[in-house]
């Protein structure tokens, strides 16, 4: 018997988004079910006071790939954005990520040349102490990196506090992405494109899924059977483990606590993110939402602030599961979820639970433009 759908979307985050929006292209049917009670996944954003406030977390688009860039612009049109916050130590303030200007903050250097031979002194001892061997976790990657003084004051605290481990217990990659640079350019981001949709994330979401068939509050696993027999295919963004039963165990992440208040001033911080990197603060950082969309007088124009202050916890059951955990056993439990996924002939897998991977928002666009549909 003919189903009614070609496919079932279940999450309409940006995986489901896009890839709804390339098979209705492709003149497929689709349904996009949703067990929260609105479109749009972790890119959600909810309105306050005239401000879009990022409700799981803030999120920049930045990308090099010029084909994802055209793509979510012939969506909706971006802003121009630039992603470059602020460190608050012990209230002293210093820019990010390292650059000339950090440089001239922490050591009054105005040079490359001088931060060059400073940046030299400062890592010499952890240099000689690894004696040729790589660098074997942050801690030495960072001193190999930066030296004593910015790890001490911008990476140690604010690490310690976003994974819940020392820094001579986590990997070295983490810190590697970094940019250090001998400029006085605060850009975070080496990408070539970078902004914030204007209107805001949900305008994104709303285009993808224009014309689709879409229902939340739906939990694909209240009903299983009735939903798989709906559509010849099942687009699957859930969790992995949850998807075969838990049978091997579960998988772990590490979550996000945002504490959101509404301020009556127009400009609380004057950034958009503040990271507070000594260990005493049990928060990381300070978003201040409406500098993503709104710049020189508008934000005088708008009379209040939202701000949200993140902590960073390790998840348990009714959490909003964010980031995956990158350990043994971990990696090992999503190989065998990976190996049961992969001989699942009408199910695609996709997006950062279903992969059990942290995704940016552009590799997940990319992954799915590259699909055959
Ligand atoms: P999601 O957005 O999580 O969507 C999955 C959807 O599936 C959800 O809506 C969920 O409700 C639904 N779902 C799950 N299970 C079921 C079920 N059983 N039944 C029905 N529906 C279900 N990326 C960047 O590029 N820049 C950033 O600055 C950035 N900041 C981030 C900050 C945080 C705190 C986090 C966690 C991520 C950040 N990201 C950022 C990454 C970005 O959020 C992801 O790339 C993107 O959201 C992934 O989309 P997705 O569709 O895979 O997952
Ligand atoms: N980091 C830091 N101090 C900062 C910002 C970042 O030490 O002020 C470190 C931290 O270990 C973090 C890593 O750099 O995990 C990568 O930072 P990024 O902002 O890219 O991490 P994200 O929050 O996007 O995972």
């Amino acid at each position: 018997m003919e189903k009614k759908y070609d496919f079932l979307i279940v999450g309409s985050g940006l995986f489901g988004a896009t890839f709804a929006y390339r098979a209705r292209k492709a003149g497929k049917r689709c349904l996009v079910i949703d067990k929260r009670s609105h479109l749009g996944g972790n890119v959600y954003c909810e309105n306050t006071e005239g401000i879009n406030v990022h409700k799981y977390g803030a999120h920049i688009f930045h990308t090099s790939n010029k084909a994802v860039w055209d793509f979510v612009n012939s969506i909706v049109e971006f802003n121009r954005y630039t992603n470059s916050p602020v460190a608050n130590y012990k209230g002293k303030l210093y820019n990010l990520p390292f650059n000339m200007n950090t440089f001239y903050q922490m050591w009054g250097v105005k040079t490359p040349e001088e931060a060059r031979a400073k940046i030299e002194e400062q890592k010499a001892d952890a240099v000689a102490s690894l004696n040729g061997r790589e660098p074997a976790n942050l801690e030495e990657q960072a001193l190999t990196l930066v030296g004593r003084d910015i790890f001490e004051k911008l990476i140690k605290g604010y690490t310690e506090k976003q994974w819940g481990r020392k820094c001579e217990d986590l990997p070295a990659f983490i810190i590697k992405r970094l940019p250090v640079r001998l400029a006085f350019d605060n850009n975070y981001f080496n990408d070539r494109y970078q902004g914030i949709p204007i209107g805001g994330y949900n305008k994104l979401i709303d285009g993808l899924l224009e014309g689709i068939e879409t229902r939340v509050n739906v939990d694909f696993f209240d009903d299983r059977a009735h939903w798989e027999s709906v559509a010849d295919k099942i687009v699957f963004t859930g969790k992995l483990d949850e998807f075969y039963g838990y049978r091997f165990g579960k998988l772990e992440y590490r979550t996000v606590r945002f504490e959101n208040e509404t301020l009556d001033m127009p400009n609380y911080q004057g950034n958009a993110v503040v990271n507070y990197t000594e260990r005493e603060i049990p928060y990381t950082r300070i978003i201040e939402h409406k500098h993503f969309e709104m710049f020189g007088q508008t934000v005088y124009d708008c009379p209040k602030t939202v701000v949200s202050r993140e902590y960073s916890t390790e998840w348990t059951e009714g959490m909003e599961p964010y980031y995956p955990v990158n350990d043994s056993r971990n990696n090992e439990l999503a190989g065998k979820y990976r190996a049961l996924a992969a001989q699942e002939p009408s199910v695609i897998f996709g997006g950062r639970l279903a992969e059990y991977k942290y995704y940016d928002m552009a590799p997940i666009i990319e992954r799915v433009l590259n699909l055959e549909i």
